[in-house]
C-alpha cells in the first residue's frame, strides 16, 4: 500500500514537472489550469484508498499533455495565426474562434481536447490541428493547406453538431427502410445476408456526434471543396498520388478514398467546378477499373450506393449554404504577393500561382510565407 502510494506520487510529480515546462511557452494559461487540477493530488491524505480515481486523473492528464504541442517555433506561430484567421473568416457570425493549437505529424488531422472542468458549468475545450510535415517554417507547403479546411469542418460540426445530421439522417433512414422492405422478398439466407449488410451500412454512415463515420468525413471534404474549390481538388489528388493510400479500405472512421473521390466529383459538378476535375476524374476512373477487374463492383455499390453519396453531399452543401461559409473565389496571386494576409485567400492564391507558373512558384511561396511569419508575435 505504502509503495503503491509513493509510486503514484512519483508519477504525479513527473506530471507536475511536465506542466511546469509549459510556463515558458504560449501555453502558460493552460499550465495554470492544469496545476489547479493537480495540486490537491500532490498532498494525499495517508491511509485513504483513493488510488483508483487518482490514477484515472493521472492517465487523463498524461494523455492531455501528450496531445499538446511541444515546440513553439516560427511554423507554430504561422499556423496558429492562419487557423485563427480562417476560423474568423469562414463566417464571422458563427464565432468559431477558440484556442486552436498546431502540432506536426505525418498526416493532417484534428483532435478535440477537453480540459479539466473549472466548475460545474464551464469546461474549456481546445482544438488541436495536426499539420502535415515538420515544425520548421521551411516545411510549410501551402498547396497542401486546403486540408486545413477539412479539419476545420471537424471543429465546425463540434460547435454546431446537429445541423448536418438533421439533414442527412432522415435520408439515410429512408434508404435503409426501403432496402429492408426490398429484402423481405428474399429467401431466408439471402435476407439474413442483406440484413447484415444493411446494418453495416447504417454503422458506417450514421452521423453520430463522435464524427467517426463516413457521412461526416465526406461532409468535411465537401466543405473544403466549397471554400477552396480547385485548390482542395489539387491537394486531395496530391495526397492520393504521393501517399498512394489503398483506395478501397473500409474503416469505420473514414470511407474508402474511391468513395470520397466519387463524392467530390459529384459535388464539383453541383458547384460548377467541372472544368477543374480532370485530375480527380482520371484517378477515380483508374480505381473503378481496378474494382471492375477484381469483380468487386457489387461490394462497392453495396456499402456506398450512389444515392447515399449524393444525399450526403447534398446535405453538406445545404449546411455550407445555411452557415454562409466563405465560398471559393479566384485570387490574383501577384496582387496577393504585394500585400499577403492570413486567411483563405492564401490557400487559393498559392494554387493560382502554381497553375500559372510551376517554375516561379517556390520563390513566390517563400516570399509570402516569410512575410506573413514576420507579422506573428507569440
Ligand atoms: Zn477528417
Amino acid at each position: 500500500m505504502k509503495s503503491q502510494v509513493s509510486n503514484q506520487l512519483i508519477r504525479l510529480e513527473r506530471i507536475a514537472e511536465e506542466i511546469r515546462a509549459l510556463h515558458q511557452t504560449p501555453l502558460q494559461a493552460i499550465a495554470v489550469e492544469l496545476e489547479q487540477t493537480l495540486a490537491p493530488l500532490l498532498h494525499p491524505i495517508d491511509n485513504v484508498e483513493i488510488s483508483g480515481p487518482i490514477n484515472r486523473l493521472a492517465d487523463y492528464l498524461s494523455e492531455l499533455l501528450a496531445a499538446l504541442p511541444k515546440t513553439f517555433g516560427q511554423r507554430f506561430g504561422f499556423d496558429a495565426a492562419l487557423t485563427a484567421a480562417v476560423m474568423d473568416e469562414w463566417n464571422p457570425k458563427l464565432n468559431l474562434r477558440r484556442l486552436a493549437l498546431p502540432v506536426y505529424d505525418l498526416h493532417w488531422g484534428y483532435r478535440l481536447l477537453v480540459m479539466p472542468p473549472r466548475n460545474r458549468e464551464s469546461t474549456r475545450v481546445i482544438d488541436v490541428f495536426h499539420f502535415r510535415g515538420g515544425e520548421t517554417l521551411e516545411e510549410v507547403e501551402l498547396l497542401d493547406y486546403p486540408w486545413l479546411i477539412h479539419e476545420l469542418g471537424h471543429h465546425l460540426m463540434h460547435v454546431h453538431a446537429e445541423d448536418f445530421p438533421e439533414v442527412f439522417r432522415p435520408e439515410l433512414l429512408a434508404y435503409l427502410r426501403d432496402q429492408r422492405v426490398l429484402a423481405l422478398a428474399d429467401r431466408a439466407r439471402a435476407r439474413a445476408k442483406a440484413d447484415s449488410a444493411l446494418n453495416q451500412i447504417e454503422q458506417f454512415w450514421i452521423a453520430g456526434n463522435d464524427q467517426r463515420n463516413w457521412a461526416h468525413e465526406i461532409a468535411f471534404d465537401i466543405l473544403a471543396l466549397w471554400t477552396c474549390g480547385p485548390a482542395f481538388l489539387n491537394a486531395f489528388c496530391a495526397t492520393l498520388e504521393e501517399g498512394k493510400p489503398d483506395p478501397f479500405i473500409k474503416r469505420q472512421d473514414h470511407p474508402p478514398y474511391i468513395v470520397r473521390a466519387a463524392a467530390l466529383l459529384y459535388a464539383g459538378r453541383q458547384l460548377g467546378l467541372r472544368r477543374y476535375q480532370n485530375g480527380l476524374t482520371l484517378i477515380h476512373d483508374k480505381y473503378l477499373q481496378v474494382v471492375e477487374e477484381a469483380g468487386q463492383k457489387n461490394e462497392l455499390l453495396l456499402f456506398a450506393p450512389q444515392e447515399l453519396i449524393r444525399s450526403c453531399v447534398d446535405a453538406a452543401v445545404l449546411v455550407a449554404e445555411k452557415f454562409q461559409l466563405k465560398k471559393w473565389r479566384q485570387v490574383d496571386a501577384e496582387k496577393f504577393l504585394l500585400e499577403p494576409i492570413f486567411g483563405v485567400d492564401l490557400l487559393n492564391a498559392a494554387f493560382e500561382k502554381r497553375q500559372a507558373s510551376e517554375a516561379s512558384y517556390p520563390e513566390w511561396e517563400r516570399a509570402v510565407v516569410s512575410q506573413l511569419a514576420g507579422y506573428v508575435t507569440l
